[in-house]
């Protein structure tokens, strides 16, 4: 199987009230320029292979400007062995680049946008801390098709407390109605030390519960279906033929590159993540080889056992379930009872030589997946 590049940019003019990636103030010139220098370092000693796809991330990798990043998709394309058909991704903010950037960042290689909407009501961004408006989307999409992206995607929240679950659901309508190929509808999650967890905690706002986000999640998986796009997993839809590359070979559990402070990789049987240090990334890459020895691995070479389970819990997120193995056929007749139930409310099919959750599965996916591991 070939290998993916992800490579993260941890850079913000703001932080969104939810956020807990690493990502620290948008960094000066010097900087950006020596954040820059490092990654193409780390790039420059990194063992070659095929890439099937490239996702720059962050942060906001938008920051460092079309100049740097066009620089870092080079230097990703020197040292491997680019598919030419590989999806190389570019994540965005609304308001974070003009159509000149948009034009230079397409003729340099970038052949998908991952817009980063969120809500489109005005006081969704309000709660969620984003800096951007819906009419900033409408404009960075437009630009973007002028300049010749035919592969968008946009992230949405739903469960956004001081939303309705009817006004939860309007960002889908809002996005079915601009048509990107693709768009990703995650829950809302409360991570420790957030300024939203922070206002859960005091009392100033409250969450939805699980019954109305199921609802909202019912809601917007319906609508999005009906406008044409296939579920294809937990969180994520695609118009035919417009399913991330990158994340298909994640949940597929394929290897792939970590360039950047707090990127997380899976190479030759280990998973990683490099140091979440902007200062001290920058000091390892000075050497001839990156200096991996403050990199965290959690779990050395992951065992046969934890690969068994990696495959189960990554690939039952997606439509197409997992092979049905004898172990696995073991493991479902050991509590059959159980199985069986589900089974007959709809939440698993066996099919085909395969194990899938349907739609209504993925809502319970956590406590059918507990029992398979
Ligand atoms: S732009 Fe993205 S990475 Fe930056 S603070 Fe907001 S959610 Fe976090």
């Amino acid at each position: 199987m070939t290998r993916t590049a992800y490579l993260h940019v941890p850079f913000c003019r703001s932080k969104c009230r939810y956020c807990d990636f690493y990502s620290r103030p948008c960094g000066n010139e010097d900087q950006l320029e020596a954040y820059t220098r490092a990654l193409l370092r780390q790039i420059g000693t990194a063992e070659r292979s095929a890439l099937s796809s490239i996702y720059f991330g962050g942060g906001t990798p938008a920051i460092l400007g079309t100049r740097r990043l066009a620089a870092l998709l080079e230097a990703l394309t020197a040292r491997f062995s680019v598919e030419a058909d590989a999806e190389i991704t570019l994540e965005i903010n609304p308001n974070s680049l003009g159509c000149a950037d948009l034009s230079a960042l397409r003729r340099a290689g970038f052949n998908r946008l991952s817009i980063g909407l969120q809500s489109a009501l005005p006081k969704g961004l309000a709660v969620l801390g984003r800096t951007h408006t819906a009419d900033d989307f409408l404009r960075c999409t437009d630009g973007a098709r002028r300049a010749g992206f035919s592969n968008l995607s946009a992230d949405m929240i739903f469960a956004v407390p001081g939303l309705s679950v009817k006004e939860n659901a309007l960002t889908a309508v809002f996005l079915a109605d601009c048509g990107p190929e693709h768009i990703s509808a995650y829950e809302l999650s409360y991570e420790a030390g957030t300024p939203l967890t922070r206002a859960l905690e005091a009392g100033t706002i409250s969450a939805h519960g699980d019954e109305a986000a199921g609802e909202m999640y019912t809601q917007i998986c319906a609508l999005l279906r009906g406008q044409g796009y296939e579920h294809y997993e937990i969180s994520n839809f695609a118009k035919p033929g417009f399913a991330s590359r990158h994340n298909l070979h994640y949940w597929a559990c394929g290897e792939y590159y970590a360039f950047g402070a707090a990127a997380h990789g899976y190479l030759n049987g280990r998973r990683f993540s490099v140091v979440r240090d902007t200062d001290a990334y920058i000091a390892r890459t000075r050497g001839e080889v990156y200096d991996e020895s403050c990199d965290d691995f959690p779990a050395g070479r992951i065992s046969d056992e934890e690969a068994e389970e990696e495959r189960i819990f990554l690939g039952l997120r997606t439509a197409e379930g997992i092979l049905l193995t004898p172990a696995l056929e073991a493991k479902l007749e050991s509590q059959a009872a159980f199985f069986t139930r589900c089974e007959e409310a709809g939440l698993l099919a066996r099919n085909g030589g395969r194990l899938r959750l349907t739609e209504e599965g993925w809502r319970v996916s956590d406590s059918i997946i507990t029992k398979l591991i």
